[in-house]
């Protein structure tokens, strides 16, 4: 912890890179994604701040569009769009996630049974051929589709993507490489960006 704390430390020590933020914020883009440490969107995409409206979810999960239930995910995500007018929201999955293998393998939650209920919202869990495959690639891309489709149903999102004020991406990036893939629908395949 000590060397983020130093870092944290002399952080802002560049007034004027961060001056024009008190005007406030309009980020082109809502970046869902998992909250594994080894995801880092800033960096993979070289954002600054101000350009990327993040929401961050174990397993990167989308719930279902409700509003008898407050849900800190939708809101956020109701805010990028409705408020923020994101033009892209991009659902990041990633290799060797620990949310996917344990929806892949069936693995027992029993501990940490807030865990297991959120992962249930990940419905149609994914599967995978070969469940031994640690980077479970497969099934992360299969997952990553699945919380497309679920944004789809938001009712902000559907209006927007009618009018083509809003894009929907699906990425898969690879922790041990660093390497982005990107979903083409003319291929139905996630291939190099
Ligand atoms: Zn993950």
């Amino acid at each position: 912890m000590q060397p983020l704390i130093d870092n944290a430390r002399t952080f802002g020590q560049r007034p004027e890179e961060f001056a024009r933020l008190a005007d406030g914020q309009s980020p082109q883009v809502l970046f869902i994604t998992c909250s594994d440490s080894r995801v880092v969107p800033a960096l993979i995409t070289g954002a600054r701040p101000g350009e990327l409206f993040e929401l961050r979810t174990a397993g990167n999960i989308v719930p279902a569009y409700s509003t008898e239930h407050p849900c800190g995910e939708t809101a956020t995500i109701e805010y990028a769009v409705e408020v923020l007018g994101v033009q892209d929201i991009v659902v990041c999955g990633h290799s060797h996630c620990g949310a996917i293998g344990a929806l892949v393998r069936g693995d027992d939650l029993g501990t940490v049974p807030a865990v297991r209920d959120w992962l249930a919202h990940a419905a149609d869990s994914p599967s995978a051929e070969d469940p031994a495959d640690p980077t479970v690639a497969e099934a992360v891309q299969q997952h990553v589709l699945t919380q497309l489709l679920r944004l789809r149903s938001y009712p902000c999102v559907e209006r927007r993507l009618a009018d083509g004020r809003l894009r929907l991406r699906g990425w898969y990036y690879e922790v041990h490489t660093g390497g982005v893939r990107e979903h083409r629908a003319a291929t139905d395949a996630f291939e190099s960006l």
